[in-house]
C-alpha cells in the first residue's frame, strides 16, 4: 500500500532520469531517495515513513513490516516525567514503574527492535510474532544499533492462525496445491500461511536472503515450500529473494 506503483515509478523516470526510465529497480531506489517523503502525524509528531535498512539515529520514523520476535515485558523505576532511571532535571516530581515492551520488526531490507514504554496501569502493546505493525518513534542508537522508541504502535494484520487451519486438514487439497519435492517431513503446506508469506514478500518488495528463515519460521514454512515462488538477486554484493514476476 505504501509503495509507489510502477506507473508511478516510471512517471518519475522520465522526468528526471529518462535515460535510465526502463530500469523500474533503480527507479525504485531513486524515488525513495529524492520524492518527498509521505509524512504521517500523530499526536502532534510528523513521522516520516521510512524502510528499516535506511534508519538512522534521532529520526522520528513510521515503519511497516513483520513482528519476528516479542521479548518478556520488563520493568524499571525512573522519573514519572521523562522515564530516565536517573533524571537530573529539577523540575521533574515523582518516581514512577514503567514497563518496556519490546519487538523485533523486519520488513525486508532490516529488522529493528522496537519498544514501547508505558506506565505499569496503562495499557501495553499487544503484539505477536507474525503481526503486519506500523511502529511510529523516535530512533536512538544502542550498542551501535539503531533502535526505535515507539509512541504508537498499529496493528495492520495479525499472524495466521496455523493451528487452526491444521485442524481442518482433512479436507482434500486442490489442483493448484504446489508440488513438494522429497522431503523427509511430510504433510500439506498450510495454503493460507503461504499466501500470507507470498503476500509479505511482496509488501517488502524485495528482502534480504539472510533474513528469509526467520519470516519462514514464523509461517511455519520451509524454504522447499516457497522456492519455486521466488527468484534470488544479487545487489551490492547482498542476496536478495523477490516474487518471480509471473507472465
Ligand atoms: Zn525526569
Amino acid at each position: 500500500m505504501s509503495e509507489p506503483s510502477d506507473e508511478e515509478i516510471r512517471r518519475f523516470m522520465e522526468k528526471y532520469y529518462p535515460e535510465y526510465a526502463d530500469n523500474l529497480e533503480l527507479g525504485r531506489i531513486l524515488y525513495k531517495r529524492f520524492m518527498k517523503r509521505r509524512r504521517h502525524t500523530g499526536g502532534g509528531a510528523r513521522y516520516e515513513e521510512y524502510k528499516i535498512g535506511e534508519l538512522q539515529p534521532r529520526m522520528r520514523v513510521v515503519v511497516q513490516g513483520v513482528v519476528i520476535e516479542v521479548f518478556e515485558p520488563f520493568e524499571y523505576e525512573g522519573c514519572a516525567v521523562c522515564r530516565r532511571r536517573k533524571c537530573n532535571n529539577p523540575n521533574h516530581r515523582g518516581r514512577k514503574v514503567w514497563v518496556v515492551d519490546g519487538f523485533k520488526v523486519s520488513d525486508g531490507t532490516g529488522t529493528v527492535f522496537c519498544s514501547y514504554i508505558h506506565g505499569k496501569d496503562e495499557e501495553g502493546v499487544d503484539v505477536e510474532e507474525g503481526d503486519v505493525v506500523r511502529v511510529y518513534g523516535f530512533t536512538k542508537l544502542y550498542k551501535n544499533d539503531v533502535e526505535i522508541t515507539a509512541d504508537k504502535v498499529e496493528i495492520v494484520r495479525k499472524h495466521p492462525d496455523i493451528q487452526e487451519e491444521n485442524g481442518s486438514e482433512t479436507e482434500t487439497g486442490s489442483a493448484t496445491e504446489p508440488v513438494h519435492t522429497g522431503s523427509a517431513v511430510s504433510g500439506n503446506i498450510d495454503e493460507e500461511s503461504l499466501r500470507n508469506f507470498l503476500e509479505a514478500i511482496d509488501m517488502f518488495g524485495k528482502l534480504k536472503k539472510s533474513l528469509v528463515p526467520q519470516i519462514l519460521q514464523r509461517y511455519g514454512l520451509r524454504w522447499e515450500d516457497v522456492s519455486d515462488y521466488l527468484e534470488v538477486i544479487v545487489e551490492d554484493g547482498e542476496e536478495w529473494v523477490r516474487l518471480k514476476k509471473t507472465r
